[in-house]
């Protein structure tokens, strides 16, 4: 699995992180509140550990913001004693399952396990208002009915659902949907968001990818 370890003190970091290496999962480590959202907005993650108590901010917005743009993904949030004051609370947020640390490292492989059993079972879905796209069998949902989009498309609208009401500039969607190298005088971008919105809107509603002049597109969260 892909796991996002976000986790401030480097000794814990360290020694969570070589036991689930060991286990045959791949490990990303980050520090920050800021790093975690960075690195979560441009790849995918099978599991989250999340630290509560970051330098940079508190872990429930990143437990928040995480939960806004992937529905699916299992997060197991590690916390000292005291830090939680309502459990209920961080699992209402999205949090499937906590651990409190010290952290015995066997509990938490088991926890791991658990978790990936449960998000294997369930569909990874992204969604924003009436739009859903399924990310493992790569089908898009519009107003409940499916819709068959190529790959370049279905790269452009899960960029853009990734980053739900934040407006993404041309050159953003070239770097990423892309790849380095295209021209930013090239109106390609334009071209597909044409091809999607003939798919997705309706004629009576406005446009799920919205237009923002002399900026870029959004969709609407
Ligand atoms: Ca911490």
């Amino acid at each position: 699995m892909r796991i996002l370890l976000i986790e401030d003190e480097d000794r814990i970091a360290s020694f969570v992180s070589s036991g689930l290496t060991a286990e045959g999962h791949a490990v990303e480590r980050v520090a920050t509140a800021a790093e975690a959202l960075g690195v979560f907005a441009v790849s995918e993650y099978d599991l989250v550990l999340l630290d509560l108590v970051l330098p940079d901010g508190d872990g429930r917005e990143v437990l928040r913001t995480i939960r806004a743009c992937d529905t699916e993904v299992p997060i197991i949030v590690v916390t000292a004693l005291g830090e939680i004051d309502d459990k209920v609370d961080l699992l209402d947020l999205g949090a499937d399952d906590y651990l409190v640390k010290p952290v015995a490292f066997a509990e938490l492989a088991a926890r791991v396990r658990a978790a990936a059993r449960h998000g294997q079972q369930s569909s990874r879905t992204i969604k924003t208002g009436n739009l859903a796209l399924d990310i493992r069998t790569r089908i898009a949902t519009c107003h409940g009915r499916a819709v068959d989009l190529p790959s370049r498309e279905f790269a452009l609208l899960e960029y853009l659902m990734r980053h739900p009401g934040q407006v993404l500039t041309r050159q953003q969607i070239l770097d990423t949907v892309w790849g380095f190298g295209f021209e930013s005088a090239s109106n390609i971008v334009d071209v597909y968001v044409g091809y999607l919105r003939r798919k997705l809107d309706r004629r009576d509603e406005p446009s799920v990818i919205e237009t923002v002049r002399g900026a870029g597109y959004r969709v609407r969260p």
